[in-house]
């Protein structure tokens, strides 16, 4: 006899927090189900995908790199969001058998960052890739007047800035990321959405971080999507300026909310978050 199970897919996987997340609301809710970690390569989705629609104990699965994008080319109609984000992040299957593709990242950073007014405010926000995608989406949602993309490749920054319409309520900027101490003058808020910074990662340039670490007299925010470690050197320099900070975990539990919810039909039990942190972090 099967049990009904979830998974998440990538390459690698070994890392993947979402099994302790949606093993722990399993268990709280004293629900019958696992969640899974399978390690599945560039160019393995179709096959994965064919094998999945068959098994009848599968409810879905989160998707992390290198298949997001693939993703959002494979499955049935992803909805509009998922065509901005150019990425899908957890693919379910209907009653009657087709793959369906969401992204949960904006709400997860919807989550994080919902204690911030960022109406009218400048934000600085460092990466190009498809986390600063949501990101960007979020804050033109939350109507912040002005975002400067910093990336190390220009071009890239240049694109993402053109997805947002011109004549909007948000006015994107990009610069390549040395402009970082000029471009953060004034901003209420700034955004890691690079690796930089993780446990074994690239490491945070010197230049970002001792412009952090400088004091500023009006209330600043630090959001860094990363959460190994979990006040990371940018985290650390921002509250050493002075800035009140968010760190990768909530966008991480906040993500996996909706998609729990999608794969096993029951809300997560949100009131031991904080047990959930602590326990994510040991
Ligand atoms: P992605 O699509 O691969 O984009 C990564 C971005 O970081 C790109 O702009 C890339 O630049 C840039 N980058 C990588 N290495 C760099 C370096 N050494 N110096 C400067 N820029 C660098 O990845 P993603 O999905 O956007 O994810 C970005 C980060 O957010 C990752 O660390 C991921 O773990 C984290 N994340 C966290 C959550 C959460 O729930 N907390 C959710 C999603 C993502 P190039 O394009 O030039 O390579």
């Amino acid at each position: 006899m099967g049990r009904p199970y979830a998974e998440v897919i990538g390459d690698p996987v070994a890392h993947s927090k979402s099994p302790l997340i949606h093993g722990f609301w399993l268990e709280k809710l004293g629900m019958d189900g696992e969640y899974r970690r399978t390690r599945i390569g560039a160019g393995e989705l179709p096959s994965y995908l064919e094998a999945r629609r068959r098994d009848i104990w599968w409810r879905g699965c989160n998707v992390t790199a290198p298949l997001k994008e693939e993703a959002a080319a494979s499955v049935g109609a992803p909805a509009g969001l998922c065509r901005f984000l150019g990425a899908v992040n957890c693919i379910t299957r209907t009653p009657l058998s087709c793959m369906v593709g969401t992204n949960t990242d904006l709400a997860g950073l919807k989550e994080a960052l919902s204690d911030i007014d960022l109406v009218g405010t400048h934000v600085v926000l460092i990466g190009a890739g498809g986390a600063a995608r949501a990101a960007l989406c979020h804050l033109a949602s939350s109507r912040a007047r002005l975002v400067t993309i910093l990336a190390r490749d220009e071009k890239k920054a240049s694109a993402l800035a053109s997805l947002l319409p011109a004549a909007g309520e948000t006015r994107v900027e990009f610069a390549a990321l040395d402009h970082f101490p000029t471009a953060a003058e004034g901003a209420r808020l700034v955004i890691n959405a690079t690796p930089m910074g993780m446990r074994g990662g690239p490491v945070m340039p010197a230049f970002i971080l001792d412009r952090l670490a400088r004091k500023r007299d009006e209330p600043t925010f630090a959001f860094d999507m990363i959460y190994d470690p979990l006040e990371s050197d940018f985290l650390a320099a921002s509250r050493t300026g002075g800035a009140r900070i968010k760190d990768g975990l909530h966008m991480l539990i906040g993500q996996a909310a909706p998609a729990f919810e999608l794969f096993f039909g029951a809300a997560p039990p949100r009131e031991h978050d904080r047990e959930l942190r602590e326990w994510l972090v040991r």
